[in-house]
């Protein structure tokens, strides 16, 4: 049997990999600390649920739910009133998952061979897709020293590029550009005919003085050319429910609609109800600002930490929920039994040797780099560190 060259060129998610192993050791009995997901450890709020549920027991499971239009309605009046984005409810389109919505729109953008300008350390299923759909990713290089931010000078060597991907705030690095860094991204954009895809999945986790601002806002000639990702999962602690979405110009969306009318039909009808109520009820904006201050505290615990541990530096997370760790003070040494000359290596020797999952760095583009998300409790944060601080004394 011959599999596509396409397929074969895909490997696995990696955080996805790490997660699952992780679960499988603690099936096993195993005690793993995790900082592996990217994944809130809060249950989906309780209003969520029932409306899931009461659509679920009033029928709402067929094709194309009822709820279908209201959900983009409301997702529109949520880009209106809180991102300063005026689009019509045809311009969003729901998926199942954000993933699902970035997928789609690397299919509908790319031909073979057009440029994507991809900022390290980025997410992992993004040079994935991007390579799914034809396309060539062209890495814009950070590092520890620039704080993992792009210049607006390096968007200007690629003016052919048909696409800029941007994450802010960033699944690796926690960090996030100010207004002011994201209007001078910009303004190289408008310079040349690229596209933006601006992943904003992580706009509700905002720490300490940061100010969120999409990246369509910032000139009235961006929204013509970005679409704007978003979804439930980190939000609304709803990673298994599976719901996401993309807003943009019409034309893309439509063909996005196109593709997923082949591909899955419509995102689960009844889960569609809870994303409505996510969006609409009354209590959202206190629940959702509970778990940002919960993240907030966590983040910050674990960034004191770890800047205490031999060989390893990171940055306060100012975003999302992850602390991108640099571990390259510690290549070359040999930790549990391990030879550690990358962040492969590192997590090898923190899992096998210290029983503590993490996401190597160049999962991500990022070799001296390791991620730990924080989106686990206080005690599980100590637990790690504790065992981390033994394994590198
Ligand atoms: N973008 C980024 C940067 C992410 O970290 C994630 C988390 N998996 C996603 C998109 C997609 O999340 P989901 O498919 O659960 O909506
Ligand atoms: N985005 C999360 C992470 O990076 C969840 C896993 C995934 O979808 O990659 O860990």
């Amino acid at each position: 049997m011959t599999l596509s060259n396409r397929i074969q060129n895909v490997s696995a998610s990696v955080t996805i990999a790490i997660t699952s192993k992780a679960k499988q050791m603690q099936n096993d009995g195993i005690d793993v600390v995790s900082y592996g997901a990217g994944e809130p450890d809060f249950d989906t709020p309780q209003f969520i649920k029932d409306a899931a549920i009461e659509a679920l027991q009033a029928g709402d499971t067929r094709y194309v739910p009822r709820q279908a239009m209201a959900l983009k309605t409301a997702i529109a009046e949520k880009l209106g009133r809180e991102n300063g984005i005026d689009l019509k409810p045809t311009d969003v389109l729901v998926t199942m998952g954000g993933k699902h919505a970035l997928y789609a729109a690397f299919q509908a953008i790319l031909n073979p061979g057009d440029k994507v300008l991809l900022p390290t350390p980025y997410w992992v299923s993004y040079p994935e897709q991007i390579a799914l759909a034809g396309g060539v990713a062209v890495p814009l290089e950070t590092s520890y020293e620039t704080q993992f931010k792009i210049t607006p000078e390096q968007i200007r060597q690629h003016p052919d590029a048909k696409v800029l991907v941007l994450n802010s705030p960033s699944n690796p690095s926690g960090q996030m550009y100010s207004p002011e860094e994201l209007a001078a991204l910009a303004e190289a954009v408008l310079e040349t005919d690229m596209m933006v895809l601006s992943d904003e999945i992580y706009e509700k986790l905002i720490y300490g003085d940061n100010k969120f601002i999409s990246f369509a806002a910032l000139d009235p000639r961006l929204p013509e050319r970005t679409v704007t990702f978003n979804g439930l999962s980190k939000t609304y602690a709803m990673t298994g429910w599976r719901l996401g979405w993309a807003a943009g110009p019409t034309e893309v969306i439509a063909a996005m609609g196109r593709l997923l009318s082949h591909e899955t039909t419509n995102p689960v009808s009844f889960a569609q109800a809870g994303a409505l109520a996510a969006y609409t009820h009354p209590d959202s904006d206190r629940v959702v600002e509970n778990m940002r201050q919960d993240f907030e505290k966590r983040g910050i615990h674990m960034f004191e930490r770890l800047n205490k541990l031999p060989g390893v530096k990171c940055y306060q997370p100012q975003g999302a929920f992850y602390c991108f760790a640099d571990v390259s003070g510690n290549f070359g040494r040999t930790l549990g039994g391990v030879d550690v000359n990358g962040s492969l290596d590192f997590a090898k020797a923190a899992l096998e040797a210290a029983n503590v999952a993490l996401v190597p760095g160049v999962a991500f583009g990022e070799d001296a780099c390791v991620r730990l998300s924080f989106a686990t409790s206080m005690e599980q944060i100590d637990k790690g560190i504790d065992r981390l601080a033994e394994l590198l004394k």
